[in-house]
């Protein structure tokens, strides 16, 4: 959740059809600190590493195209010591080096003025192996099979940490070629980019020489070393790997068959072939938490790509597909084709996030995977940030355009967030499905194409889909990408048969929001009939002929970025239609009506109703949507008095589709009903119903003396409701559990249930285990977060971080050091802690975590709000039911 300043669009009060549109790519107009004058072409880099003092040291040599006389080369670079310097051969004095830090910039002041044209530089230099994943770091971890304790090591550049590792042109746009030569232990596998050229035996190890790379961006130079073994296939001309820590490959079959497959789908579908001569899928034991698309050599946290058949869920196998199809996406988004700079971000994790999940939806129907990308199904999957996420934060005040101006490192970390990736990716489903498919592909291989090793901007994009397709793509797209927020459509009927639509900005607790408007693709449908498409316009428009006595849904399967509020009567029409609409548009009904609900555009029976009238089913996006819901209202109520009675009514509504699916696998179910089941024990579970809770304890007990007793897609559901209603007892036998495994998907499956304990003496406990060793970096700072939401004490936990926040900071990724404070107080539905928060930031936070801060700030403000509108309510519409079923009828207010 990384947010930047919004300023620029308050001025926006008169929207009219000509937001400025962007240019396309230019080389001397990108953004960025670094003079254009000097163009690196040739890195040659060589590493050393000490792995006991946790340093290394390097040497390059940089071929230089000088386009202008200069006086002097300005790079960058961070946390190295730079050692010595020269240009073509001749040394520079050491006062003719300076860093300066805060810029993260190495400026060297040349004896003469350079002439244009070739120039060697060379550099020898010092750095050190971080912690967390940030430039080159170091992981321990336990080895499978031995349990020994051993340590390698991995790196992470995106977005601005190659400069940690060597020195370099370090911004997207200096696209250079690479080779990499590093030295290490003999029994060790080091990885790179392109595949190794040559490997010699010298004193202290051997070292080891990896091809050139073609022309890229330096944040996707990858190194990973240690004592590692891969399983290999082919796919044509391609060498396909999967790398993982001794004992660990075999458990990357699944990936590596799903890699064989995708690649041939991109192959196809981007018109030009993967360009490398090997493609790595790298699995990671720590060290940062999701994945990283390094061109050639993809690194993974760990349980994001291997998959154990005897102890993996099902959702760990969608998990990483979907992880797999989104950056091998960027192989050709981001990698062959590269942002020309950060305030373009989207281009590369709208597309990949997009594409990702248009080719696993293609290999995978039974996953439904459009319809789970609705809402978040579990808040610590990074890649499970979804679309309903993403248009939460893009109705609020702290949200910005999915193109925003960067100037900053810190800036450029904060790029990467929800609506970056989804809001990106659902306007990109959105203009393809208002496109058309065919029409849609031929514009991506023209761009493709025309921009191979090249950079772009956003106006390359739209200009090669414009020509594809022949409609003004970049003028539809101006208010999706360069304004923030996203409108509703308001539908009124008439008994003549004509419908009309009111557009308006559609927001949550931000009153005077500055009014916008949008060219909305809308496709509609009389239910039962086929979908047409409107181009929303102006903000008042109108369809015709709809007989008045049959339902309209706008907003078809819910591929639109937009709400729909309908006026009375076409509501009730819809309640009538439901049996009649597929379970995308049921989907999209409950999305809707529990975003007006938000918003108090309508009260919660308003929701309710509309899951009071859904046929019964077990369709798994549709169930989870209701979870979804209940267990927000279900932690916001927290301990409250009327926490009690709303479980009851809620596990009143989850039960039903319980007993249908019951607790055994059927011999002929469908994939999704193991997902479902999962769902629905861990949400009951939490809604505190006896019957689930005692049948977890009593499976627990069996899995300890026998595990196969257990089916691994019932593990991580079971273990969270035995540890959430955990005795010191059986957090103990989950902790020895957790100690033992050395698979990191099982051990995060036990340290999950232990943070879910909600006895305040086991919330203790569970906290101190992030400053220790048992788990990896990353996830050991994310425990204190999972504290906070799962507990009920976030109370305890945020004392707990406030304590030891330099501790937790020193573990945390670039992208996570200005969110992690803020982070832990929106799980907070109490005023006083708005303040606390200032208060806090003020005395003890970076200026980059401002935006962050207001973020929480907001959330504070949000819940606290809805908390005190829904209890009433919530107690009228379950007391209203027990009474008379028919009496309360919720319409959207106008
Ligand atoms: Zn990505």
């Amino acid at each position: 959740m990384r947010i930047l300043l919004l300023c620029l669009m308050a001025e926006f009060s008169i929207m009219s059809s000509a937001l400025a549109s962007e240019k396309p790519f230019s080389f001397k107009d990108t953004p960025g600190k670094l003079p254009k004058d000097v163009v690196p072409t040739d890195y040659a880099v060589r590493i050393v590493p000490d792995i006991d003092k946790l340093t290394f040291a390097g040497t390059e040599t940089v071929k230089l195209n000088v386009r202008r006389r200069v006086c002097q080369l300005v790079l960058n670079a961070l946390e190295l010591k730079i050692e010595a310097a020269s240009i073509d051969g001749n040394e520079l004095l050491r006062s003719a080096i300076k860093i300066d830090t805060k810029n993260e910039l190495l400026t060297l002041a040349l004896p003469s003025e350079l002439p244009t044209g070739e120039h060697t530089l060379a550099l020898r230099f010092a750095g050190i192996i971080n912690q967390q994943g940030q430039g080159l770091f170091y992981m321990r971890y336990q080895e499978q099979g031995t349990g020994a304790r051993k340590t390698m090591l991995g790196s992470q550049f995106e977005a601005t940490d190659a400069r940690r590792f060597f020195p370099c042109w370090d911004e997207p746009v200096f696209r250079a070629r690479f080779q990499l030569t590093a030295v290490v232990p003999d029994n060790w596998l080091a990885v790179s980019n392109m595949p190794v050229e040559s490997e010699d035996k010298i004193a202290g190890g051997k070292e080891v020489r990896f091809a050139a790379t073609p022309p890229m961006s330096s944040y996707l130079n990858v190194f990973v070393a240690g004592e590692l073994e891969s399983i290999e296939s082919r796919s044509g001309p391609t060498q396909l790997r999967v790398i993982a820590t001794k004992g660990k490959a075999e458990m990357g079959r699944y990936a590596l068959q799903a890699t064989g497959q995708i690649l041939r789908y991109y192959n196809d579908y981007f018109g030009v072939a993967y360009p490398l001569p090997k493609l790595d899928q790298i699995a990671l034991p720590g060290g940062f938490g999701g994945a990283m698309e390094n061109w050639g050599g993809i690194t993974y946290y760990e349980s994001k790509l291997l998959f154990d058949p005897k102890s993996s869920s099902e959702e760990t196998k969608q998990d990483i597909y979907e992880v797999l199809a989104h950056e091998m996406a960027h192989q050709w988004f981001g990698d062959l084709v590269t942002m020309a700079w950060w305030d373009n971000l989207w281009l590369n994790e709208g597309f990949a996030s997009w594409m990702g999940s248009k080719c696993t939806a293609h290999f995978n129907p039974q996953w439904e995977v459009w319809l789970r990308r609705e809402f978040p199904r579990n808040p610590s999957r990074r890649a499970g940030i979804a679309k309903e996420a993403a248009m939460e934060s893009d109705a609020r005040s702290t949200t910005h355009p999915i193109q925003q101006p960067v100037a900053t490192e810190a800036e450029a970390n904060s790029a990467f967030d929800d609506i970056t990736y989804k809001k990106g990716q659902s306007f990109l489903r959105m203009l393809e499905s208002f496109l058309g498919d065919d029409v849609f592909r031929e514009g991506i291989r023209d761009y493709m194409a025309a921009h191979a090793y090249l950079n772009t901007t956003t106006a390359d994009l739209w200009n090669a889909l414009s020509d594809a397709s022949g409609k003004p793509v970049g003028e539809i797209a101006a208010g999706w990408t360069q304004q923030p927020g996203f409108p509703v459509v308001k539908v009124k009927r008439d008994q003549r048969g004509d419908v009309s639509l009111t557009q308006e900005r559609f927001t949550v607790n931000f009153t005077n929001a500055p009014a916008l408007e949008w060219k909305i693709p809308l496709m509609y449908a009389v239910v039962g009939e086929t979908p047409a498409t409107l181009l929303m316009t102006r903000k008042l428009d109108s369809i015709h002929n709809i007989p008045p006595d049959r339902a309209l849904k706008l907003n078809v399967n819910g591929a639109g970025n937009y709400r729909v509020e309908y006026d009375e009567a076409s509501w009730k029409l819809l309640l009538e239609a439901l049996k009649n609409l597929g379970v995308e548009d049921r989907v999209n009904l409950l999305s809707d009506a529990w975003s007006l609900v938000q918003t108090n555009r309508a009260p919660i029976g308003l929701y309710f109703e509309l899951v009071k009238k859904l046929p019964a089913s077990t369709d798994l996006a549709e169930r989870e949507q209701i979870i979804y819901v209940l267990d927000f209202i279900n932690r916001l109520l927290g301990d409250s008095s009327e926490q009690e009675k709303f479980q009851r009514y809620a596990r009143s509504l989850l039960r039903p589709t319980f007993d249908a699916v019951g607790w055994e696998t059927k011999p002929d179910e469908k994939a999704a009903t193991a997902n479902l089941r999962a769902s629905l024990i861990a949400a009951l579970g939490n809604l505190n119903d006896p019957k689930v809770v005692a049948n977890c304890r009593e499976r627990f007990k069996a899995f300890l003396t026998n595990p196969e007793s257990l089916a691994p897609d019932l593990r991580p559901a079971v273990f969270s409701v035995v540890g959430r209603y955990a005795d010191e007892k059986t957090w103990n036998e989950l902790h020895q559990l957790g100690l033992k495994t050395t698979s990191v998907e099982e051990k995060q499956n036990y340290y999950d249930a232990l943070a879910g304990a909600i006895d305040s003496k086991l919330v203790k406990k569970s906290l101190p285990i992030a400053l220790t060793d048992e788990l990896p970096t990353s996830r050991a700072v994310f425990l204190v977060l999972r504290v906070a939401r799962e507990s009920g004490h976030p109370d305890i936990a945020w004392d707990f971080a406030r304590a030891n926040m330099k501790a937790l900071l020193a573990k945390n990724d670039a992208l996570g050091a200005n969110t992690y404070a803020p982070s832990l107080f929106t799980f907070f539905s109490h005023g006083s802690r708005a303040q606390e928060l200032r208060t806090y930031a003020k005395n003890n936070l970076p200026a980059a975590s401002a935006q962050e801060v207001l973020k929480a700030l907001d959330e504070i403000r949000f819940r606290s709000e809805f908390k005190k509108r829904l209890a009433p309510q919530l107690d009228a519409w379950i007391d209203g039911k027990k009474v008379a079923d028919s009496r309360r009828s919720a319409v959207p207010h106008h």
